[in-house]
């Protein structure tokens, strides 16, 4: 790398930071330009999700600006500056402010809100929260008001649920799955969640879908496919994210469910990188902090001369839902064997073992969360 090419990170999320400060903690002055298209703030995405309950206005959450940024870490940090195309010949990317040549590319692009598809003269105004600045629109949005409908009890609509709740809102969730987070938590650990939530005062719609949004009044009717309406006056879709590919995609870069990536972070082109949402890592999208941050550490060895794979550590996903506390270790994927399941009056444990008995993965609920550190050591041995 040198001033005219340095290395490039794309994308001021938890990923691009975490992956520069790395690299300063093993080299200076390697130059390093991170392109954003945000401001460049720094923040904790996961905050977003307990801001209410921690009584945090939005922009109590923007931690230093890109200009604090750049100056501890001695880097280039160009905000508001879309990347459009990437020469991987030339080495070259292609802004909406210019051109910049690199010696390695780091996407750290992050992930998109799935597109909500809803039918209804309402449907523009249904909000996601995926950033500070949707963040922002979302506390504007939900100020004086009484009533929020959440699309999706996966784990970041769970979590809002959580949080609109214990601050007064009226909460519906609609979610399509028989009980929240189906696809991480046995029946009994995902109802006791759910049950924990009711207690706040949510309102489950499980098994359903929302069709229609329409201006009803003050707020919106939210129609189901059952035909029922919910009345509410915010509508906060939180149905998934999808990596952001489609940049690589048009460079000629391998992509899948996110950029295809190594162990070594690297794309099928060389000195190109991914990490965080956007990337596909050995055949797998972890959208969650303690993966990004494997591979910001791995990679920033990497970037500094010790080429370093990622390997993860096992990684229970926690959800933040004070009302019922969940942590997670999901058996990998395809996994033979069951759960076991304890219910008992604090929690649930579930742990999941394959045929000679041997822990694979765990979900534990409630107070049963406190089993979580002695489960993990029992994993590593
Ligand atoms: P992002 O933070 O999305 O950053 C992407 C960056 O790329 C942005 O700066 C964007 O501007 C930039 N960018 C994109 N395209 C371009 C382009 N073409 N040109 C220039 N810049 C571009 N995980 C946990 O482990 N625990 C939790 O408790 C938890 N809670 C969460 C709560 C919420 C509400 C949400 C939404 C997520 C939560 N997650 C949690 C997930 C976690 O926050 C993410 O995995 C992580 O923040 C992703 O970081 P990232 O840097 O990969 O992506």
């Amino acid at each position: 790398p040198s001033p005219d090419r340095p290395i490039v990170i794309v994308g001021s999320g938890l990923a691009g930071y975490t992956l520069l400060k790395e690299i300063r903690k093993r080299d200076a002055a390697v130059p390093v330009t991170l392109v954003t298209a945000d401001d460049g703030a720094f923040y904790s995405k996961p905050k977003l999700s307990n801001a209410l309950a921690a009584g945090k206005p939005a922009a109590a959450l923007a931690g230093a600006s890109a200009e604090k940024m750049a100056a501890e870490q001695n880097a280039t940090v160009l905000a508001h500056t879309r990347v459009c195309a990437i020469d991987t010949q030339a080495q070259r990317i292609r802004t909406d402010r210019g051109e910049l040549d690199y010696a390695g590319l780091v996407l750290a692009l992050g992930a998109d809100p799935i597109p909500h598809g809803l039918q209804g003269d309402g449907a523009a105004d249904v909000l996601a929260v995926n950033d500070l600045a949707d963040y922002a629109a979302f506390r504007a949005a939900i100020d004086g008001k009484r009533r929020v409908t959440v699309l999706g009890g996966g784990l970041i609509g769970c979590e809002f649920a959580n949080d609109l709740a214990q601050a007064g809102f009226a909460v519906d969730v609609v979610h399509l799955g028989a009980w929240p987070l189906e696809r991480l938590l046995p029946q009994e650990a995902g109802v006791r969640l759910a049950d924990g939530l009711a207690s706040l005062g949510v309102t489950w719609h499980f098994g359903r879908t929302a069709q229609r949004v329409e201006h009803a009044g003050e707020g919106y009717g939210v129609t189901l496919d059952d035909g029922a309406t919910i009345t509410t006056d915010v509508v906060l879709s939180a149905i998934g994210l999808r990596s952001r590919t489609r940049l690589a995609r048009a460079a000629g870069l391998a992509t899948g469910r996110g950029i295809q990536v190594n162990r070594l972070l690297e794309a099928s082109v060389p000195n190109v990188y991914a990490i965080g949402d956007c990337a596909e890592v050995d055949g797998v999208v972890l959208p969650y902090v303690q993966p990004l941050m494997v591979q910001a550490r791995a990679l920033g060895a990497t970037l500094t001369g010790a080429p370093t794979a990622a390997v993860y550590p096992a990684m229970p996903v926690v959800v933040k839902t004070p009302a019922h506390p969940v942590a997670v270790l999901p058996p990998t994927i395809g996994a033979a064997g069951g759960w076991k399941v304890e219910c008992g009056d604090a929690g649930v444990c579930a742990l999941h073992l394959d045929a000679a008995g041997q822990l694979q993965g765990f979900a534990l609920t409630g107070a049963e969360t406190g089993r979580r550190d002695a489960l993990l050591k029992a994993l590593a041995a």
